[in-house]
C-alpha cells in the first residue's frame, strides 16, 4: 500500500521463537458442520498446552462475536471472514503461538488463500472428514434440521457445497477414530513442526 512504509522492528520472530521454545504456526481445521472440528482442535490444544506449548484456538464464536461482528454469510463477506481470520492467525504465528483454527471453511480457494497468507511452511490443514449423514445425525446444533426445514439458506452439505482437501496434512472420520486417537495422529504429525 503507498505511503505504508514498514518499520524494522529489532525483535525478530526466530528470537521469540527461542524464547517460547517452540516454533509457532497454524493448524487449520476444515470440515462440516458437527464433523467434529472444534472437539478435536479443544483436546489438541489441551494436549499442547501439557506440554509446555504456548496456544490459542480461533474458531467462529470467538471470531463472529467480535473482529468479524459486522459480516454475514454473503458470499463476499465470507471472503472477508476467512481474510482477517487468516490475517489474525498470522500475526499470532509471528508472535511465537501455535494457532488452532476451526472453521467449515468449504472453499478450495479460501484454504489457499489462508496458506498463502500464513506461508505453505507455517500451515497445517486438517480435513476432519465425517460422512455428512453422521453429522447430520449428531446435529450438535440443531442446525441440519433447520436447514432441511428450508430455514437456513447456503448451509454447507445440505444447500451449499463442501470442497474436500485434496492433499490434506492430516485426514481424521470420526467415525473410525475415537477423540484421543485423532489427537494423537495430529500431536504426532506436528512434533516435527514444533522443534
Ligand atoms: P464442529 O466444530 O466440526 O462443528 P463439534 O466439535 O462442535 O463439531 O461437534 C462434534 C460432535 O461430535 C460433538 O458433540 C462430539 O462430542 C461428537 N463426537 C463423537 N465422536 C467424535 C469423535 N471421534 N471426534 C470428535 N467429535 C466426536
Amino acid at each position: 500500500m503507498k505511503n505504508v512504509i514498514p518499520h524494522t522492528f529489532s525483535i525478530t520472530r526466530e528470537q521469540r521463537n527461542t524464547l517460547m521454545q517452540h516454533n509457532g504456526f497454524l493448524v487449520w481445521f476444515t470440515g462440516l458442520s458437527g464433523s467434529g472440528k472444534s472437539t478435536i482442535a479443544n483436546a489438541v490444544e489441551k494436549a499442547l498446552f501439557e506440554k509446555g506449548i504456548h496456544t490459542y484456538t480461533l474458531d467462529g464464536d470467538n471470531v463472529r462475536k467480535g473482529l468479524n461482528n459486522n459480516l454475514s454469510f454473503s458470499p463476499e463477506d465470507r471472503l472477508e471472514n476467512i481474510r482477517r481470520i487468516a490475517e489474525v492467525a498470522n500475526l499470532m504465528v509471528d508472535s511465537g503461538l501455535v494457532v488452532l483454527a476451526a472453521f467449515v471453511s468449504p472453499y478450495k480457494a479460501d484454504r489457499k488463500r489462508i496458506k498463502q497468507i500464513v506461508g505453505t511452511a507455517n500451515f497445517v490443514e486438517v480435513f476432519v472428514n465425517t460422512p455428512l449423514a453422521e453429522c447430520e445425525r449428531r446435529d450438535v446444533k440443531g442446525l441440519y434440521a433447520k436447514a432441511r426445514a428450508g430455514e437456513i439458506e447456503n448451509f454447507t452439505g445440505i444447500n451449499a457445497p463442501y470442497e474436500a482437501p485434496e492433499n490434506p496434512d492430516v485426514e481424521i472420520d470420526t467415525t473410525k477414530v475415537s477423540v484421543a486417537e485423532a489427537v494423537s495422529i495430529i500431536i504426532k504429525k506436528l512434533e516435527h513442526k514444533l522443534h
